[in-house]
């Protein structure tokens, strides 16, 4: 298979690969968490309530630029429509990894931001992991919320929900996800010896600056 219908084809792999490497990676249990793709002119999301060692390249559901799926498409995630405002508003974004992983949950439920306590926590693509404010699961507020709050970046939590990586590539999204985790797992541990102490704005600027000449002109970890 070639073209167009390969690239389809290929991401959709991708999409179940990610959705199954988050699950071994400890980043989600059950039916929780979703991820997309930019396809064209549409979007290639998870289903609804089919856990990750179930799903085959022929779940994944293909959405087109009004939301309509195609004939004998499965249903597609209830967070379909924020993955679909954070494409449509963001044209260096084309995938979306969503998960309800541990510590990043936590902070989320406890009203937290992750501060700039590792020079980690700017993959997300700001001094700070910022929390988008509560709207209902699946809702078109929260799609909303969730797309302001990425503006500018690549991750937020999700106020008493999870988080949100955005990225150019699946791999990216996932990478920057299981990031996110981990910087608020250690945020979670400084909280309980007194708390973090921070990088200064000057600090984190020269971070942002080392970002961009490492490795192989890439970003770190990749
Ligand atoms: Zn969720």
């Amino acid at each position: 298979m070639s073209g167009r219908a390969g690239d389809e084809e290929r991401l959709r792999r991708q999409i179940v690969d990610v959705m199954q490497q988050m699950l071994a990676r400890g980043l989600n249990r059950g039916t929780s968490g979703n991820v997309s793709a930019r396809c064209g002119e549409g979007v290639l999301v998870t289903p609804s309530g089919i856990v990750p060692e179930r799903l085959t390249v022929e779940s994944i559901v293909y959405l087109d630029a009004e939301g309509r799926g195609r004939d004998g498409g499965l249903k597609p995630s209830s967070e379909w429509r924020m993955h679909a405002r954070i494409l449509a508003r963001r044209p260096d974004v084309n995938a979306i990894v969503h998960c309800h992983s541990r510590y990043a949950t936590i902070l989320a439920c406890a009203g937290k931001s992750i501060p700039s306590l590792h020079y980690m926590v700017g993959v997300s693509g700001k001094p700070e992991i910022q929390l988008a404010p509560y709207a209902t699961f699946g809702s078109a507020e929260l799609a909303d919320h969730v797309a302001e709050t990425l503006a500018g970046g690549y991750a937020c939590l999700m106020a008493n929900h999870g988080l949100i990586a955005a990225a150019p590539s699946l791999a990216r999204a996932l990478f920057i996800a299981e990031e996110v985790e981990e910087q608020a797992a250690v945020y979670w541990g400084t909280l309980a010896i007194g708390g973090p102490t921070t990088l200064s704005g000057t600090q984190m600027d020269e971070i942002f600056r080392q970002f961009r000449n490492y490795g192989q002109k890439k970003e770190p970890s990749e």
